[in-house]
């Protein structure tokens, strides 16, 4: 079992992907997408993305993220935050963060405990390994 694994292992709920906006793209995030879909930025930018002022979101359909479809058909385009989503370095500072994102997300194996869920996530921190 990977070190991830230990402490995450992803069931597809579609949770992280619900709402009415998504996380925001920074410049890195919107390069990968347009190269991931092999596309013009125009043709992404009109197709899937919400520009606000400097603000750029990925559109919403009927209540989640334009890319989900039972997963995520932009992995390897999709925005940084999602990457690294639910692993949070927030969670390490304050338990309660850790208790929140479990709450929310149920490939959290939260049955492990804090401090012994706390150890693996800073060994994957440290070696640079926490994109799910
Ligand atoms: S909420 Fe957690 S388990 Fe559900 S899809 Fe998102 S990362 Fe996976
Ligand atoms: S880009 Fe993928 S992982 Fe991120 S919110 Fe959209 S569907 Fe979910």
């Amino acid at each position: 079992m990977s070190l991830v694994a230990k402490i995450f292992t992803c069931k597809r709920c579609g949770y992280c992907c619900q709402g009415e906006t998504t996380v925001s793209l920074d410049a890195d995030d919107q390069k990968r997408m347009i190269l991931s879909l092999k596309s013009s930025e125009k043709n992404v930018r009109e197709k899937y993305w919400r520009v606000t002022g400097n603000i750029v979101q990925m559109k919403t359909v009927a209540g989640h993220c334009i890319f989900y479809d039972n997963g995520c058909t932009v992995h390897e385009g999709r925005p940084w935050r999602c990457g690294q989503w639910p692993l949070h370095p927030s969670i390490l500072s304050d338990e309660n963060n850790f208790k929140t994102i479990a709450d929310s997300c149920p490939g959290i194996k939260k049955e492990i405990g804090y401090q012994e869920f706390c150890r693996i996530l800073s060994v994957l921190m440290e070696k640079d390994k926490v994109v799910c």
